[in-house]
């Protein structure tokens, strides 16, 4: 498996003869109920692509801790950065990757918030304006077939994600609590959300499994293995 910080530079040159393509984690420290740790959107983004790099050959760079949360403010270990910094950040990496032989990056975030996501799209925009470089944008959350999750409208810290931690690091999964759906404003933007968000849990942690976890998890790599073949199908020029 190729991951980038446990490899030397020989070991990474030798690697680039294999393939040109390179993983990007993106992932958020946020709160996650009172149930899951604060890098459960990093985790899964990791895991999902170490997953990929064991079936065939790519890379995968060291994960992005940090994104944009907004409706998750206000809670002890939401730690978010500004739509302009992760913009910035992920534009210089891309630059980075395809200055340091990378010319396929493809971006997997495991954190969906509305402003986190326009930034990873507009930081892949003007990369590929600017230079040589494919990139893919690919939300993990996405690749889940809601058709086979039990909680209608599942989300944050519900039925998806704690069956997925209960696979990934079930050491860290500290029960399963009740439903949790949070009443949110339709139109209007509020300066502080916290005290509608009760526990921070938006879906049904209590239908989780770990049975679940492993075929949500399978989605996912096989939904990043058919992005991965779009945009190696991509000439380069
Ligand atoms: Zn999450």
């Amino acid at each position: 498996m190729m991951l980038l910080e446990e490899m030397n530079w020989t070991q990474i040159e030798a690697g680039l003869e294999k393939t040109r393509t390179l993983i990007l984690p993106v992932g958020a420290t946020e709160e996650h109920g009172p149930h899951l740790p604060t890098f459960t959107d990093t985790i899964q983004a990791l895991e999902v692509a170490k997953e990929v790099a064991r079936r065939r050959p790519v890379f995968v760079a060291p994960p992005v801790h940090y994104g944009v949360c907004r409706s998750t403010r206000g809670f002890p270990g939401t730690i978010s950065i500004s739509p302009e910094a992760l913009r910035k950040l992920v534009l210089d990496l891309l630059f980075a990757f395809r200055d340091s032989g990378f010319e396929r990056v493809l971006i997997l975030t495991g954190h969906a918030g509305g402003q986190h996501l326009a930034a990873l799209k507009e930081a892949s925009e003007r990369a590929v304006a600017k230079r040589d470089i494919f990139v893919s944008l690919v939300s993990d959350f996405d690749l889940i077939d809601t058709s086979e999750v039990e909680t209608p409208g599942d989300g944050h810290a519900g039925e998806i994600e704690t069956s997925r931690m209960l696979v990934i690091r079930e050491d860290l999964v500290r029960g399963l609590p009740q439903k949790h759906f949070p009443p949110r404003p339709r139109y209007l933007i509020m300066k502080d959300v916290r005290h509608l968000m009760g526990n921070g849990i938006m879906g049904d942690p209590s239908k989780a499994s770990k049975e679940k976890g492993k075929r949500f998890m399978e989605m996912s790599v096989q939904g990043v293995l058919e992005a991965l073949e779009e945009l190696e199908s991509h000439p380069s020029s």
